[in-house]
C-alpha cells in the first residue's frame, strides 16, 4: 500500500480498501437511484442512461433522478458531483475520475466523479464491469479508485463496408450497443470509413453523418479512415477520369473530383476529430504523372488537410507511410523535416509500414506524434501473426478467425506505449472483440494483467457464475494456437470446457 492511501485511511479519509488476496466485500445494488447533478451535460446524461440501461439489462432496477432519495441505494454519477477527494490538491488528470463504493447506514452509497465528462462516462463504465450478476443478485465490490488513462488516444476502427465481418450488417442500433461495450474498457474514440465503391455514395454518407452524431453523443472522438483511392462512377469523364479507375489527382479534373467529394463530406460530417490519410494500403492512382506515388500523397494531403479544416478547425490530419519503399520514405521524412508542415497533427504506424515504431519515432521530427494503428483482426499474411501457427489452424481457420490472444495483445500494446500516443486499432468486425477490450484496458493502465481484464471481460459480458470457467476457456483457447495440434495437451481440455459451458448456458 503507498504511504499516502495508509495516511489518508489512518486519518479516517479514505473507506476501507479490500486487501488483494482477500475475499472482496460485496454490497447490494439490486435497486438504485442515479443522481444527476443540476445543470448536467448532455453527456453527463448519457453516461447516466447507459449506465441505467446496462445494470437493467443485467437484472438491475436502477432510475435516473435529479434529487437524492431520501432511502434506498444511490449513485452519484457527474464532473465534480460533490466527492470530497482526498487528493484533491491534484491536477485532475483528463478522462480519469474517482469512484467510491460503500455502505453507509444501511444503504449502498456509490460516488463517481469525473474530471471532466468523458471521465464522467468511464467511471459509468467501471461501474458496469465491476457488477456481480447473474446469479439472482446485483452486487458491487466496496472500493475506491481514483484513476486516469496512460494514453490519449484509444480507440477503435468500426468501417461500414462489405470486407468488415460484422459491421455492414449493422444499423444506428448496434453500433450505440457495441459503442457502449468499449466505452466500458475506456475507449475514447471511433474511427468510421465514410465510404465504401460497393454502396450508395449518398446513403453512405448520410450513414456516416449519422455515425459521427451518435459517436459524438457519448463525448468520444469521432475519427475517420478515408484514403484517396476514389473509384470514378459511370457518367463522369474528364482529364484524369475514366470510369472504373481510380481518380487520378496529377489532372486537374480528377484532382478536382477528389477535393470536391471531400468538401462535401467535410461540409456535411458535424463532428469531426481526426482524419487519417494512409500512404498506401490503398494507395491512389498509380499512372505515369502519379509517380512517385509519395510526392503526389503529401501534396494532395496537405490540399486535403486544408478542406478539412476549413470546415473543423480542431481535427488533426494524420498521415502514414504504408507500403513506402527506402527512397520514398527517404523523401517522405526529408518532407517533414525541411517543411515541419503545421497542417500534419501526427504519423500512423500502421500495417505495411517498412520499419518499426522506433525507426519512424527516430526519423520524425519530435513536434509531431505517433499514434499506431495495429492489426488486431488477423493471424497470418499480416502484421502481428500467431508465431508458428500450425498449418492444420492456418489452412481451416484462415486470417481472419475468433481471435482469443489476450495475453499476446496485452504485450503488444504494451510494447510500443512509451513511442507513442496510443492506438485506433484495425479491425474488421467482431471476431476480435476481446482483442479490442485488451488494447483500450492497456492504454488506459499498462500495469494491469491480462488475466484481470479478462476477468472483468467475462463477468460483464457472461454473468458472475460462468466468468471463472470462461476465462480459463479464454486461456485454453490461446494456448492451443501456441503448439502442435497433434498431440496438444489443451486442445481436449479446451473442448470440452466450451461445451459444458455450451451446455450450461444455452442462451
Ligand atoms: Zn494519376
Amino acid at each position: 500500500m503507498c504511504g499516502m492511501v495508509a495516511l489518508l485511511m489512518a486519518l479516517g479519509l479514505l473507506p476501507t480498501l479490500p486487501v488483494p488476496g482477500q475475499s472482496e466485500t460485496l454490497v447490494d445494488c439490486a435497486r438504485a437511484s442515479v443522481v444527476l447533478r443540476t445543470g448536467a451535460s448532455s453527456i453527463e446524461a448519457k453516461a447516466a442512461q447507459m449506465l441505467r440501461d446496462e445494470v437493467n439489462k443485467r437484472g438491475g432496477r436502477w432510475r435516473i433522478a435529479t434529487k437524492a432519495p431520501a432511502a434506498g441505494n444511490v449513485v452519484y454519477l457527474g464532473v465534480g458531483a460533490g466527492v470530497r477527494s482526498a487528493t484533491r490538491s491534484l491536477k485532475p488528470l483528463a478522462e480519469g475520475y474517482r469512484l467510491s463504493i460503500q455502505q453507509k447506514s444501511g444503504r449502498t452509497v456509490v460516488t463517481a466523479t469525473g474530471n471532466d465528462a468523458r471521465g464522467c462516462m468511464f467511471a459509468a463504465g467501471h461501474i458496469i464491469r465491476l457488477l456481480r450478476w447473474g446469479d439472482g443478485r446485483l452486487r458491487l465490490p466496496a472500493l475506491w479508485v481514483e484513476t486516469a488513462p496512460a494514453k490519449p488516444m484509444r480507440g477503435h476502427q468500426l468501417g461500414w463496408r462489405p470486407t468488415a465481418n460484422s459491421y455492414d450488417r449493422w444499423g444506428l442500433k448496434e453500433y450505440e450497443q457495441y459503442i457502449r461495450d468499449l466505452i466500458v474498457w475506456g475507449t475514447n474514440a471511433i474511427e468510421l470509413i465514410p465510404f465504401d465503391s460497393a454502396y450508395d455514395r449518398e446513403k453512405n454518407l448520410r450513414f456516416t453523418c449519422a455515425l459521427a452524431d451518435l459517436i459524438a453523443s457519448y463525448g468520444l472522438e469521432v475519427w475517420l479512415w478515408y484514403p484517396a483511392d476514389d473509384t470514378v462512377p459511370e457518367g463522369v469523364r474528364g482529364d484524369g477520369l475514366v470510369p472504373g479507375q481510380l481518380a487520378c489527382p496529377s489532372q486537374s479534373d480528377g484532382r478536382r473530383f477528389l477535393l470536391d467529394r471531400r468538401r462535401e463530406l467535410f461540409s456535411r460530417i458535424r463532428h469531426l476529430d481526426g482524419v487519417l490519410i494512409p500512404g498506401g494500403d490503398p494507395s491512389g492512382c498509380q499512372c505515369e504523372k502519379c509517380t512517385p506515388w509519395v510526392k503526389t500523397f503529401l501534396a494532395l494531403a496537405e490540399e486535403i488537410a486544408g478542406i478539412v479544416h476549413r470546415y473543423h478547425p480542431k481535427a488533426g490530419v494524420w498521415i502514414s507511410n504504408q507500403g513506402f519503399r527506402d527512397t520514398d520514405n527517404d523523401t517522405f521524412y526529408a518532407y517533414l523535416r525541411t517543411r515541419q508542415p503545421d497542417w500534419l497533427a501526427g504519423l500512423v504506424h500502421a500495417p505495411w509500414a517498412e520499419e518499426t515504431v522506433a525507426s519512424m519515432r527516430g526519423r520524425t521530427p519530435s513536434r509531431y506524434p505517433i499514434r499506431q494503428y495495429p492489426d488486431i483482426c488477423h493471424c497470418v499474411r499480416c502484421q502481428y501473426p500467431v508465431p508458428d501457427w500450425d498449418q492444420a489452424f492456418a489452412a481451416t481457420l484462415g486470417r481472419e478467425p475468433v481471435i482469443y490472444r489476450p495475453s499476446d495483445h496485452a504485450h503488444i500494446a504494451r510494447l510500443f506505449q512509451p513511442l507513442t500516443v496510443g492506438a485506433v486499432t484495425y479491425s474488421d468486425g467482431v471476431t476480435d472483440d476481446l482483442n479490442k477490450v485488451i488494447w483500450s484496458a492497456i492504454l488506459w493502465d499498462p500495469g494491469r494483467s491480462d488475466k484481470a481484464v479478462v476477468e472483468e471481460y467475462t463477468r460483464c459480458f457472461f454473468g458472475e457464475r460462468a466468468a471463472q470457467d470462461a476465462v480459463r476457456g479464454i486461456y485454453l483457447l490461446e494456448a492451443n494456437w501456441r503448439r502442435p495440434v497433434l498431440g496438444s495437451p489443451t486442445i481436449p481440455k479446451a473442448f470440452a470446457l466450451w461445451q459444458r459451458l455450451e451446455k450450461a448456458y444455452p442462451e
